[in-house]
């Protein structure tokens, strides 16, 4: 799949969405965003009920007129949330065959999820891709806990199905007017639990899927094996999510395994980190050396946390031999940073805390991953 229509506008697949979790990609607005050539964003239903409100959202007007921003949105279910605040620490609350319930550092307000709420909350935002809420897992989590995972997952999508249909059919909304309804596959490691998965999903009919689950192992590797799986149960006509996929080396593989959207706040923490990405040659034509073959683990060191790959390095602004250099972050960016300010100057701005390193940092990060898209993007064609 090349084009995925929606109602703010196309995306041109693959394509990399930054996460605006909050409502915002930190420290830029959308106006930098469009400078970039960030075709869309994903914005969270657990964060944005909790700050500023599912009330406040709609009193100014849904995600788009809030935020400024009038291309495609996605958000996301807030299953992620689930796991990483409750399946990690079950003090922050409850997950049960009925929904979620959140309790975060044990304060005294509650928010409940479940998927019928989920959906609502998304379809009034005004999102252009709707997530069904889905029970995510670590894949090293015990068998047990995996299966359980995929029953609730496949009975909350079948109910997320049902409310959405009764939404959009209630709205009266034209096809083009209509969003569309992303299912996610869980079932950690085991084959025979994502096949199921996806089987049953694809039986109650969604739009798209996603892959769920933390797509790394416990040393930060990305679970070749499994991702290519998955993308497989489901017929290229399609389109899947690489749900939480961002290092550049990831989503190269990922792309080349037929996956068309991914989304990370990787990027623009990294630039907020001073860690910035720069391409080791000029444009096209390739990105070596995962080659038409995905290899079956790709080990940190190469494009991990560690270190970068042979075709893009990273530049950490806050070193000192970036005091006097003169010239820009990358010679192959044309981003705004690197397109009217020197290295040297940013790592001035850092040094001193100014707010504008963020902005610029990060302006530069997007638009390393904008191109990488549109490198992938001709190679696709
Ligand atoms: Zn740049």
């Amino acid at each position: 799949m090349n084009v995925l229509q929606l109602p703010h506008g196309q995306l041109r697949l693959p394509v990399f969405l930054p996460d605006a979790t909050m409502g915002v990609v930190r420290s830029v607005d959308s106006a930098d965003l469009a400078r970039c050539g960030v075709q869309g964003v994903v914005m969270n239903v657990f964060h944005l009920m909790r700050h500023p409100g599912s009330s406040t959202v709609q009193a100014l007007g849904g995600l788009h007129q809030m935020s400024g921003w009038q291309r495609p949105i996605v958000t996301d279910s807030g299953g992620f949330q689930a796991y990483s605040l409750i399946r990690q620490n079950p003090k922050n609350g409850s997950l049960t065959n009925n929904g979620i319930t959140f309790r975060p550092g044990q304060s005294r307000r509650r928010f409940t999820l479940t998927p019928e709420k989920s959906i609502r909350l998304q379809v009034s935002y005004g999102a252009d891709v709707v997530v069904c809420l889905d029970d995510c897992t670590h894949v090293d989590a015990p068998l047990e806990t995996q299966r359980e995972s995929v029953e609730r997952t496949i009975a909350w999508a079948r109910r997320c199905k049902r409310e959405f249909e009764r939404l959009v059919d209630q709205k009266e909304l034209p096809r083009e007017q209509r969003p569309l309804l992303l299912a996610v596959i869980q079932g950690g490691g085991s084959r025979d639990l994502r096949k199921r998965c996806a089987n049953e999903l694809l039986e109650i009919g969604f739009d798209g899927f996603g892959y769920g689950g933390w797509p790394l192992d416990g040393e930060g590797n990305l679970l070749v094996d499994i991702l290519a799986y998955v993308r497989e149960l489901v017929p290229a006509e399609f389109p899947t999510h690489a749900l939480g996929v961002g290092h550049p080396a990831y989503v190269v593989a990922c792309t080349r395994m037929g996956y068309d959207l991914f989304d990370s706040s990787m990027p623009t923490r990294d630039a907020r980190h001073g860690r910035l990405y720069a391409f080791t040659s000029e444009a096209p034509p390739s990105i070596p050396p995962i080659g038409g073959e995905v290899p079956s683990s790709i080990p940190p060191h190469w494009g991990g946390r560690k270190g970068g790959a042979d075709w893009f390095s990273y530049v950490y602004v806050t070193d000192d031999k970036h005091i006097k250099t003169d010239g820009p972050i990358s010679p192959y960016c044309d981003c705004p940073c690197c397109t009217d300010y020197s290295l040297g100057y940013l790592h001035h701005l850092f040094e001193v805390k100014e707010t504008l390193a963020f902005r610029l940092a990060t302006m530069h990060n997007l638009r390393f991953v904008t191109r990488l898209m549109e490198r992938l993007r001709a190679e696709r064609r």
